[in-house]
């Protein structure tokens, strides 16, 4: 008996065009690289979010690209005719305002319905504002996870921390840098005074700004300096430690009854030891406690 082969996707036929996937600066122009310019100046179709942004991007030419905006109250309608387009033989490009398009920006679903027609997806890779904030951190880099924007309402960011307080890749987050003193303040709350994160602002601008501390040091320079609160961010926070805590531990309780009967390098030194996080994370933890009642 011969197994039925896997489904192959649909032919879009000889002559359909291709999805190129361009990435833009972030803020420098410099970054704009010689393979992005090219093809932005040979295609005929540019998809972008905000089509005013993009065209500053490209000198004027003879023949003028066709610009369509793509953003997600017109994408499913867009998405549709693009995908004709393409299928018809014309290539088409993607960019968003900056960074690499689809990264907390739209197009997905154009490209996921390019792949379910057979047409050509090809990126031209480039700036990426997550990237650039991780490759300068100095925080572990060999896992990490992707988190986007948080919820902007304080309750669900919280519980969205609280979900990630475990996880043991670097967590990397976009911030808009309004909120970056709320964010580093919950964060600092959940994930750990003490816990190592990087705030990376305005990359490759001229106020471009990198700062490695605990979160609830960032916290309190961000919060006290208002250029810091301008512009746009990456935070970057180390992940909790490998070993985790025996299940069951509570290790704010047991943080607590330690403050209260040890000095506190000394309450961080067991509480390290017992649960497995870092000691500067302990010592914060055992920190952030005074004040608490105990069961006493
Ligand atoms: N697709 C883009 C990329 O590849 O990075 C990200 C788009 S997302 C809508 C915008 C967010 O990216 C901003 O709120 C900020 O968190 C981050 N971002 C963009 N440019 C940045 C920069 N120059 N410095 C720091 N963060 C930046």
């Amino acid at each position: 008996m011969t197994r039925p082969s896997p489904p192959s996707p649909p032919d879009p036929g000889p002559a359909s065009g291709t999805l190129w996937i361009v990435a833009t600066p972030l803020g420098n122009l410099d970054d704009f690289s010689t393979r992005a310019r090219q093809v932005l100046a040979e295609v005929e179709v540019i998809a972008a979010e905000d089509t005013r942004t993009s065209r500053k991007l490209l000198p004027p030419r003879n023949a003028a690209p066709r610009w369509v905006a793509l953003h997600e109250h017109n994408e499913t309608r867009v998405v549709d005719r693009l995908i004709e387009t393409l299928a018809a033989g014309t290539d088409v490009a993607l960019v968003s305002d900056a960074g690499t398009p689809l990264i907390s920006d739209p197009g997905y679903r154009l490209v996921d319905r390019a792949h379910e027609r057979g047409i050509r997806v090809s990126p031209v890779p480039g700036p990426c504002a997550a990237i650039a904030a991780l490759s300068a951190a100095g925080l572990p880099s060999d896992r990490f996870r992707f988190e986007g924007f948080l919820p902007a309402r304080g309750g669900q960011r919280r519980k969205r921390l609280q979900a990630l307080a475990s996880a043991t890749a670097t967590l990397l987050f976009y911030v808009p840098a309004r909120d970056l003193a709320d964010v580093l303040g919950d964060a600092a709350d959940i994930l750990g005074r003490a816990r190592r994160a990087v705030v990376g602002r305005e990359l490759t601008k001229r106020f471009e700004t990198i700062r490695r501390a605990g979160l609830a040091e960032l916290a309190d320079w961000v919060a006290g300096d208002p250029d810091q609160q301008r512009g746009e961010a990456v935070l970057v926070v180390a992940g909790a430690p490998e070993q985790a805590a025996p299940a069951g531990l509570d290790t704010r309780l047991l943080a607590r009854e330690l403050a209260a009967e040890l000095p506190p390098a000394r309450a961080a030194r067991v509480l390290a030891r017992v649960s497995g996080m870092p000691r500067r994370e302990a010592f914060g933890l055992v920190e952030s406690t005074r004040g608490d009642s105990t069961g006493d």
